[in-house]
Formats: structure tokens, sequence, C-alpha cells
């Protein structure tokens, strides 16, 4: 099953209450399309970078089968660039700088061989690059998943709520939930937020877990308790990528495929946080992953 994944591949800077980080590798696309490469070999990445991006980190991709005919190099250009510091309890941070740099006049080109995608990631980037991809497919995708943040709902939020009517699944962090609705209570907000256009609404909470909302239906995964937490970067868009990457392996769409797509993505995030930036998406096995997913399993499991 084809996946085609857009978002950001970057540069990053981190604090956390345990180190910081010169530039380093990060971006939305970059966490997606490593997270869904344990679950589904047809993958294509839509971005773009500046020449001073380093071509090994391209040739990781690669090595994990993402394809990267869509990854377009400016040259004498700059990649983006966002740096982040995190409070004391991790689970909130500040941005410190976000420089959108080759993103400002990006036009995803979509090779031929991606526009008949059946399953469609639209990773953290501007709105309208996002309604650009879906413009572009010459068929209606089995599943569009859109993740977004509050600084896209800050500078383009009508360009945001188109993309919004478009998709099947959104992925926000409780904060943006409150904000694009308006309303406190995440019951409420997602009610809200699922009249604006997707029918699955993913709410974030960071290391309190998820939740999926659908219809009258809601579902709640807990975030798995890890002894050592060094960076929750790219938590959010890791857990995107697992949560895609095992529907798009199972071609599955029902609630209950749903919920345990749910469980695979907070798997891939409890990996991510555990080291800086995206050196823990590197080297897992199957058995790595499916034994989180079994720890999640009896994490909730009580007699009833
Ligand atoms: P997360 O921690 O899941 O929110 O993702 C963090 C990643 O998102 C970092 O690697 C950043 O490079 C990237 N990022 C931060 N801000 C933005 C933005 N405004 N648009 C797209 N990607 C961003």
């Amino acid at each position: 099953m084809s996946l085609l994944v857009v978002g950001t591949v970057a540069f990053d800077a981190i604090e956390t209450p345990f180190g910081k980080t010169d530039k380093i590798i990060g971006g939305a696309a970059t966490y997606i399309g490593l997270a869904a490469s344990y679950f589904t070999s047809n993958l294509k990445l839509v971005s773009v970078i500046g020449s001073d991006f380093p071509q090994e980190s391209i040739d990781l991709m690669e090595e994990r089968g993402i394809d990267t005919e869509g990854l377009q190099v400016k040259q004498g250009e700059k990649s983006f660039f966002w740096s982040g510091k995190y409070h004391n309890d991790m689970n909130t941070r500040d941005t410190l700088a976000t420089e959108l740099n080759v993103l400002e006049h990006f036009d995803p080109l979509l090779p031929e061989s991606y526009k008949d995608s059946e399953f469609v990631m639209l990773g953290n980037l501007t709105p309208s690059v996002q309604m650009r991809v879906l413009e572009q497919l010459t068929s209606k995708p089995k599943l569009v998943v859109m993740d977004t943040m509050n600084f896209w709902m800050d500078i383009a939020l009508d360009d945001l709520k188109e993309v919004i009517r478009k998709v099947d699944v959104l992925t926000i962090n409780d904060e943006e939930a409150r904000q694009l609705s308006g309303e406190y209570s995440l019951v409420k907000a997602a009610k809200i937020i699922r009249e604006m256009g997707p029918e699955y609404l993913v709410i974030k909470k960071g290391e309190h877990g998820a939740l999926l909302f659908h219809k009258d239906r809601t579902f709640y995964s807990p975030a798995l308790p890890l002894e050592e937490v060094f960076d929750p970067t790219g938590a959010g868009d890791t857990f995107a990528g697992g949560f895609i990457g095992f529907l798009a392996s199972t071609e599955d769409l029902s609630f209950d495929n749903m919920k345990r797509g749910i469980i695979y993505g907070s798997a891939m995030a409890s990996f991510c946080v555990e080291k800086f930036g995206t050196e823990s998406l590197i080297g897992l096995s199957r058995e790595d992953i499916n034994s989180r997913v079994k720890q999640f399993a009896e994490l909730v499991h009580f007699p009833q």
C-alpha cells in the first residue's frame, strides 16, 4: 500500500532539562517517514531542503526504503530551522525560533509515481502546501491524515481550515484543540473540530497519552511510563508515522484497527523520546516494536 508523506525536513536545536543540542536533523516528515518505514516499504517523501542539508541523512532515509524523488534541494538556500526549549515537566515547550528559509516559497511538485498514493500523511507544514499536495492527487486516497500546530493557527487559520475540511483524520495536541475550537473541554472541542470536516480526531496529550474520537466513540491510549525521557521532540510526528504506517500496512480502516494504530503510534513515540532527535528511530526491530505494544496491552489490562 503506497504511503505519501509531506512535511518538513529540517534542522532543530533542542534544549531539555537533560541537555542541549546544536543543529541536529529533525523535521516532521523525517520523524514520520522513519517511524512509518517500520511498517511499509512503499513510502514516498515530499519536502524541501537547502544545500546545507547533509547527504548522509538523505542516504539514511533511502536505506530505510523511503523514496526521496519528491525531496527538492534548493541550491544556495538554507533548510527549515526550528529551535525549542522544554520546561521541567517536558510536556510543555517554548519555540525559540522558526526560520522558514526554503519553506517560504516551496511548491511541492509531486512526481508522477506519487499521484495515486492510497494513504497520505500531511505532516506539519504550511497549510497551503498541504493543500497543493492534495490537489495533485489523481485518485481519491483511502485515508488522509493531517497534523498541524498552533504556529499555523496563529498565522494561516483560514488556509488551515480549508485543508482540515478535506482530511479524514486530524491529529493535534490538547492545547491546539482548545485553540482551534475555542472550547476548554476536550470532548466539546472534539465535537466542534469534527464538524469542521475530519471524521476522526486524535488529541495528543504528551506524556498523558492520546485520545481518538469518532462519531460517539472514544478510545484512549496512555503513554508508556518510561524511566528515561530525554527529548520529546518529534514524538507527535513519530506517533503519526506509526499510526498511518500501521494502517497502510494492514489496509483495515475499521474503528478497532484504528485503535491498534493508535497503540502502534504510541509505541513508536515511546522510542522517540528516549534519545535526542531521530537517534532512537534507527535500528529498531519488529520484535522491539511488538514487545512495546505488548507492554501497552499489559498496562491497561484489568480483570472485569
Ligand atoms: P513535534 O515535537 O512532534 O511537534 O515535532 C517537532 C518537529 O516539527 C521538529 O523536528 C521541527 O523541525 C518541526 N517543526 C517545528 N515547527 C514547525 C512548523 N511550524 N512547521 C513544520 N514543522 C515544524
